[in-house]
């Protein structure tokens, strides 16, 4: 079977074929580095490092491009920044806030055995290239020039009135847009819609020579970046681009508005793709709830990291994930089953086994091939494991640690738990129904839930116990 994608572009699966096979291009749309990333951020993460496997075991390992940016000018940087560090300057507050949230990004996602990409370009770097090529402020030049940008009030905003088929990802027209549009809009915009290419920076903020013959120093929008450094990294138009649905609109309408209109293309990318949104044991992840989770919580609290990207994987990237601890406790499950065979080896073996490789040629169907992994690995076929899900290179250490520690947290419940319950169906026995009510109190603050049934042979009471979620 041949690799199929679903594009947002097109509404459609369909085969891949890609612009050159010696050099298939991604783009994915990378972190604003300034906080912990969550795991929701991990989705795009684990499921493009998936399809980067995927590309290099169909056409080559030196025949695949991957680039995922890092942003690192932001107003929400900026405001970190200044929380952080009120001491410093704003410029060296912003490279520490940084440094070390990039720092921390990467030791958490080699965690979820990510692999590098081929490219990870910070977004600063590509504002002004001093080596030269294409940068924010060609771009930015380009489009006034061509007529799809305009200068206002030391800004540079895209006219979206100059490109007829602006909508075409989101598939919303101009007008249906412009009417739902609830933003408020600035007195300097020609049209609603239009968007900032290009903005002035305030006093002490980070600042670049402006475009444009604009004289003020200012600062890029977000949009401008990404298709800066796609088309400095990967040219005018590449095969694939990702993200997450909410990047959608705007931010992936507006990339191609710009990449389009600068090259006179009529394409940006081939095939956009999408991954579902993540949330939380039912709810939307968000700070407020208090149900906001980092990668490194997880990890912190022994979830191995080849767990938490099993438990990603077990989802079709497309659909949304109710992100659980019991989910998670399943995930364990499995893959401890799999690591159970003897004899596996999974750095050794780097083959994908014909119906897995199927499975993920269909769009990335990886529910499907974790079946059909769990199904070879029942038969004791050792040899399925594979490299296909990014499994290869995890020892199963930290697995056989976790799975260690937590029966020895059973053992410590156990413990504490079985002499209780012998002490309240005594007290039952001698009608001491006061005492055998406290103890069950006494479990119940402890969370330990309580069943009691009566042995069909015996007549005896006998009382099972579980720890209550
Ligand atoms: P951000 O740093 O917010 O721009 O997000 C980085 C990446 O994570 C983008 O591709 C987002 O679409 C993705 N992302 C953010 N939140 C979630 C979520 N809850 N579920 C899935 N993907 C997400
Ligand atoms: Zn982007």
């Amino acid at each position: 079977m041949a690799l199929k994608l679903y594009n947002t572009l097109t509404r459609q699966k369909a085969d891949f074929a890609p612009l050159d096979p010696n050099n298939v291009r991604m783009y994915v749309c990378g972190p604003t580095v300034y906080d912990y990333a969550h795991i929701g951020n991990a989705r795009p993460v684990i499921v493009f490092d998936l399809l980067f496997r995927l590309l290099r075991y169909i056409f080559g390992a030196d025949h695949v491009t991957y680039v995922r940016n890092i942003t690192d000018v932001d107003d929400k940087i900026n405001a970190r920044a200044a929380r952080d560090y009120p001491d410093l300057p704003l410029n060296d507050a912003i490279r520490k806030v940084t440094e070390a949230t990039e720092a921390q990004f990467h030791k958490d996602i080699a965690a979820l055995g990510v692999l590098p990409p081929t490219y990870e370009p910070r977004a600063t770097k590509y504002i002004r290239r001093v080596e030269g090529g294409e940068d924010m402020v060609s771009i930015i030049e380009t489009l006034v020039k061509n007529g799809h940008a305009y200068v206002a009030e030391d800004h540079v905003l895209f006219d979206v009135a100059s490109m007829p088929d602006y909508g075409r990802l989101s598939n919303r027209s101009l007008d249906e847009m412009e009417a739902g549009a609830r933003v408020e809009v600035a007195p300097y915009k020609k049209g609603p819609m239009d968007f900032v290419l290009w903005k002035p920076s305030k006093p002490g903020e980070p600042a670049w020579p402006s475009p444009a013959g604009i004289t003020t120093p200012g600062r890029p929008g977000w949009h401008i970046e990404c298709s800066a450094m796609a088309g400095a990294l990967l040219g005018p138009v590449f095969d694939i681009h990702g993200g997450g649905i909410d990047l959608t609109f705007p931010h992936h309408e507006n990339e191609i508005a710009q990449s389009r209109c600068a090259h006179n293309t009529a394409v940006m990318a081939n095939v956009w793709m999408h991954n579902g949104f993540l949330q939380v044991e039912g709810e939307k992840m968000s700070k407020s709830l208090g149900n906001f989770i980092t990668i490194r919580e997880l990890l912190d609290d022994g979830w191995p990291g080849e767990v938490l990207r099993l438990n990603m994987l077990r989802t079709h990237y497309r659909q949304p994930i109710d992100w659980t601890k019991k989910g998670l406790e399943e995930s364990q499950k499995i893959l401890s089953s799999w690591f159970a065979q003897d004899g596996i080896d999974t750095t050794a073996r780097n083959q994908i086994t014909p119906a897995v490789l199927d499975a993920l040629e269909d769009d990335l169907n990886t529910p499907k091939a974790i079946a059909e992994i769990h199904a070879l690995s029942a038969a004791k076929d050792v040899n399925a494991l594979g490299g296909a899900l990014g499994f290869l290179g995890f020892d199963g250490s930290t697995l056989r640690a976790a799975n260690e520690r937590a029966a020895e947290s059973a053992l410590a419940v156990a413990s504490k738990v079985v002499p209780l319950i012998t002490a309240r169906l005594d007290a039952r026995k001698r009608k001491d129904f006061a005492e055998s009510d406290r103890i069950r109190d006494e479990l119940a603050a402890m969370g330990i839930t309580l069943k009691d049934t009566k042995n069909k042979e015996t007549g005896e009471i006998e009382t099972t116990w579980e720890v209550a979620r």
